[in-house]
């Protein structure tokens, strides 16, 4: 009975985690700013902006000023990580509703990502994926260069889903008339996921894909807010019709390297 009680409170504060992460709180005591001078009340000064814990350089700071480097800092890239595992739509409907400061900007953590995996890739390095060798010159160049270019190939077929995920979740009950940026904002939260799978299992394609697939579905889910069954066969048809426009784009580069 305890242990059930145990799972039971765990299970809610994960819940009221998954729907609030962050909470912010208002720095009451009076500061006198470092850079301008300015006497105020809260955790940032309203003349220059600064931060009221910026103070003299110390140990904290160096960390602070190489983290940045880094993209390690407040709006954390690795804690935008950790969120986009553990709660990844409601981190996308945070975003694109206009709760900027829980997120590290994706699109930069994309490219950050990268070029993390590019460096550590020089460390440690892989066989190189095999050539495509269909015959057709071009098609072939840009099959290698997408191969070689994941992040931008993961972000190139998430904005096939762009379109039909508006056309199929726009009457979605929590987050209804998303617009085409919203979900363009979507497809790069999802892109970095993918990212990350397909980095991680380089050589496992297949656990890569049913992991992207099953994040596509839990993060539509949270966001949109359909039923299991509604989100499903809305996906499924999205999966569809994106997999068929990827393959008519295919079919042009062969047609068009043919010439
Ligand atoms: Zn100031």
């Amino acid at each position: 009975m305890k242990v059930n009680q145990f799972i039971a409170t765990q299970w809610q504060a994960f819940r009221a985690w998954q729907e609030h992460p962050i909470s912010y709180r208002m720095d009451e005591s009076e500061h006198v700013c470092n850079n301008c001078g300015h006497t105020f009340r809260g955790n940032y000064c309203p003349v220059c902006s600064q931060s009221a814990r910026h103070g003299r350089i110390g140990w904290i700071t160096t960390w602070q000023g190489i983290a940045q480097l880094w993209g390690i800092e407040s709006r954390s890239a690795v804690y935008t990580l950790w969120q986009l595992i553990w709660r990844p739509g409601y981190l996308v409907r945070d975003y694109i509703s206009g709760k900027r400061q829980v997120s590290y900007p994706p699109v930069k953590l994309l490219f950050i990502l990268a070029a993390v995996v590019t460096i550590v890739r020089f460390f440690f390095p892989i066989p190189d994926a095999a050539p495509t060798q269909l015959g057709f010159e071009y098609f072939d160049l840009t099959s290698d260069w997408l191969n070689n270019h994941r992040n931008i190939s993961e972000l190139l077929s998430g904005c096939i889903f762009i379109i039909p995920t508006w056309f199929l979740f726009r009457k979605a009950p929590l987050y209804p008339n998303h617009t085409i940026p919203e979900g363009f904002y979507l497809q790069v939260y999802l892109a970095i996921l993918s990212y990350i799978f397909y980095t991680l299992f380089t050589e496992l394609y297949g656990i890569a894909f049913v992991l992207t697939l099953c994040y596509y579905f839990i993060a539509y889910k949270q966001l949109f807010g359909f039923g299991y069954w509604g989100t499903f066969w809305r996906l499924a048809t999205c999966v569809v019709l994106s997999f068929s426009t990827i393959l008519i784009i295919a079919m042009m580069g062969i047609l068009i390297s043919t010439n």
